[in-house]
């Protein structure tokens, strides 16, 4: 999947929006009949061992996250969610994303004051938060993990963002401050 050269590297990496590894957790809405399967049975499997019920609104919910991975808020997902499934209310929408975080198939994620976004991507990365359009792009941790620490402490999750411009941003004179997001 990496050029040898990014996998050596000790820059960090950014990580592309649709994961479309074949027979991946994640899919799109491309894959096909015998892949989305898999990844059903995936959900059903993470929802049951949770003590969650498989609902058409919670693997519709979760196809949402996977679609577009640029960690939209409740709000955001229930927009979208309404397009394909009008008659689906807020209350599910949170009770959904609720029970995919509660199963380990998505994470909350603050990366600014406001409304938390949600994440479906469960591999130990961090989150650059570009300060002005409000663009959230996943970055791989260096490999192995390789951020410094003091002897003794040993890490198990990564909660890190990045603040800074994003490329269209850093590419553009003009400051659309949390217009628009790209
Ligand atoms: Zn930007
Ligand atoms: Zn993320």
């Amino acid at each position: 999947m990496l050029s040898a050269p990014e996998r050596s590297g000790r820059q960090f990496r950014i990580i592309p929006n649709i994961d479309r590894q074949p027979g991946g957790l994640y899919y799109s809405c491309w894959m096909g009949d015998i892949e989305k399967q898999r990844s059903d049975d995936r959900l059903t499997q993470r929802l049951t061992t949770s003590g969650f019920r498989f609902t058409p609104q919670r693997q519709h919910v979760y196809a949402v996250l996977l679609q577009k991975r640029d960690h939209p808020t409740a709000e955001e997902v229930f927009i979208r969610a309404k397009r394909a499934m009008p008659e689906i209310s807020m209350a599910t929408v949170y009770n959904c994303l609720d029970a995919l975080v509660r199963s380990g198939l998505a994470r909350q994620v603050t990366v600014e004051r406001g409304a938390a976004r949600f994440c479906p991507n469960m591999q130990e990365h961090c989150h650059f938060y570009c300060d002005n359009c409000a663009s959230v792009f996943d970055i791989a941790l260096p490999p192995d993990n390789g951020l410094p620490l003091p002897r003794g402490f040993r890490a198990e999750r990564f909660d890190v963002t990045i603040h800074g411009r994003c490329p269209a941003c850093s590419n553009s004179s003009i400051s659309k401050r949390h217009k628009s997001r790209h």
